[in-house]
């Protein structure tokens, strides 16, 4: 039989941060002792409330479909974090609840993007922007940053990037996989040009809360009503809550914008799951004192990383300002990032995901949502890896 794929799927990369991480289980499953430095996601547990709040909800059947945007219950939530936060005011009707911040990305890129328009990304980048761009049928157009400017997008560069056909700017900051932050100052000067070219943005806030050395961020969507007009925050419960598994998500739009959504969500994945709602609206509205923990936590973890890779030879590291990565440049090494990780896993057993994967093959990432004891133990070898490569 001959399968016709569509050209829509067909056109989509493999994921190599899967092929890595399946050969990684595979490995453990058979006895061996692997480092994993692949997790994009937090390591510590949902605080319990939360598990209550929705184990509650589903003991008392709260588990039929609701509304296709979230219920009206945890919409108020989300309407009330961007007030109590942010200072951004948007009524329950702006707000989409969907199945993950991941499933809010692609809502958006859905409903505003077509064959023919451009949608900006700044690389090094979040896996899974350019291919969902490619499924709405549009063009991915990158900018390149390295570690010199932290990877972050200079003016100049989104400037001249946009085109007429320019319909979105995807902003991540902090960033997946980099790790950097953009200052208010930053933020606003690139939100200023998309402003005056009339170029939305797609800006993913979901690592908001993960943040060190005292860095700010302010949200793109707060400089001005025009700014505000011109973004879509994307956010969700995966990352400072750790609730990745729950699968949800959440954006803040102009009206029309989630008149969309709502429209394309309703026709595919309808709501999300009823009783992780509850949850969710538990997280909003309860206690935020475990984040303090967990950010010492992350904090200690990524300063005894950062120093470690900066004393191995050949590997300089810029530090992070948020998230829970860091992005090692490794191009001293005279490998590129994939085959530097297949050696890597083969030789001492640790678990990396390729630069490449996030359109940077001089780096790898490097995730410390693990144990200080894994990160020490990981890092060791990765020292005697990297001093067979590099005298
Ligand atoms: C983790 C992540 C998300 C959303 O993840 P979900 O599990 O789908 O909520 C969105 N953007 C970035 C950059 C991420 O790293």
């Amino acid at each position: 039989m001959n399968y016709k794929i569509s050209h829509r799927a067909a056109s989509l990369a493999p994921s190599l941060t899967l092929a890595i991480d399946s050969k990684a289980k595979a490995m453990k499953a058979a006895g061996e002792d692997v480092v994993g430095f692949g997790a994009g996601e937090p390591d510590f547990d949902t605080p319990q409330h939360i598990k209550d709040a929705a184990a509650k909800a589903l003991a008392a059947g709260f588990t039929k479909y609701t509304p296709s945007s979230g219920i009206p219950e945890l919409r108020e939530a989300i309407a009330a974090k961007f007030q109590r936060e942010n200072g951004l005011t948007y009524k329950p009707s702006q707000i989409i609840v969907s199945c993950g911040g991941k499933h809010s990305c692609y809502n958006v890129i859905l409903a505003t993007c077509e064959a023919g328009d451009e949608v900006i990304i700044p690389a090094p980048y979040w896996l899974s922007y350019p291919e969902m761009v490619k499924l709405a049928g549009a063009k991915p157009v990158i900018i390149r940053t390295t570690d010199k400017t932290e990877f972050k997008v200079t003016p100049a560069q989104l400037r001249a990037a946009i085109t007429p056909n320019t319909r979105l700017f995807v902003l991540n900051s902090p960033s997946n996989p980099t790790g950097s932050v953009y200052t208010p100052e930053e933020t606003k000067a690139l939100g200023d040009i998309c402003v005056e070219k009339n170029v939305l943005i797609m800006s993913d806030e979901i690592y908001e809360h993960l943040l060190y050395d005292g860095a700010k961020v302010k949200s793109v969507a707060s400089f001005s009503p025009a700014h505000y007009d011109h973004t879509i925050i994307v956010h969700g419960l995966a990352k400072a809550y750790s609730m990745t598994g729950w699968r949800l998500g959440f954006l803040a739009a102009p009206e029309p914008i989630a008149k969309a959504i709502d429209a394309v969500q309703s026709h595919s994945t309808s709501n999300p799951t009823s009783f992780a709602q509850k949850g969710g609206v538990a997280a909003l509205n309860g206690p935020q004192d475990h984040l303090p923990v967990w950010l010492a936590e992350y904090d200690k973890r990524r300063r005894y990383a950062h120093a470690k890779l900066n004393a191995m030879p050949g590997i300089t590291c810029v530090n992070a300002k948020g998230a829970f990565y860091l992005f090692p440049n490794i191009s001293k090494t005279g490998l590129k990032s994939a085959e530097f990780c297949a050696k890597l896993l083969e030789q001492e057993k640790v678990a990396a995901v390729p630069g490449i994967a996030f359109g940077a093959d001089d780096y790898i990432r490097l995730s410390y949502a693990t144990s200080l004891a894994n990160i020490e133990k990981g890092l060791d070898r990765m020292d005697r890896f990297v001093r067979t490569l590099v005298k």
